[in-house]
């Protein structure tokens, strides 16, 4: 999986192959080093191009299973493929994104799901994550599904 972001340095659009990401890396733009922005304390669990044309929402369908008491948040973010966002704050900067709290105590297992309306944008095609950001639990996800529709 390629991890998407902008340099930090000068913000031209570069990747990562997602087991390397936490490596120092070179820009090809600016030839300074830096290392990847992820986002915070969450857990990517996937992130690829998924979407092109006429779908206006994607929904996340998952079985997950509390590993420990407390409250997890599961998220689903989406970006046109070519116009990565600052995932080192996914929320408020304009980024399509949702989450779900989930709350309970370790053993629990059930299915959520979780629905994402895209912006109109002719022609992009869109990269969808999806992410855990564990608070004061851990969840595990069991099984996810993204599906997109129009
Ligand atoms: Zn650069």
């Amino acid at each position: 999986m390629l991890w998407f972001y902008r340099c930090p340095n000068c913000g031209q659009e570069l990747n990562v192959d997602w087991p390397s990401r936490l490596e120092r890396r070179t820009c090809r733009h600016c030839r300074r080093e830096h290392f990847a922005p992820t986002p915070p304390g969450m857990r990517l669990l996937a992130a690829r191009p998924f979407v092109c044309g006429a779908v206006r929402r994607l929904m996340l369908n998952h079985a997950w299973r509390r590993r420990t008491d407390g409250s997890s948040k599961v998220a689903l973010i989406a970006w046109p493929h070519n116009d990565p966002p600052d995932l080192t704050h996914p929320k408020g900067n304009g980024t399509p994104y949702a989450e779900r709290q989930h709350d309970g105590t370790a053993g629990d297992c059930g299915n959520g799901w979780l629905d994402l309306d895209l912006p109109d944008a002719p022609g992009s095609c869109w990269v969808a994550a999806v992410a855990l950001t564990d608070e004061t639990g851990r969840l595990e996800m069991e099984e996810c599904l993204l599906t997109g529709v129009e």
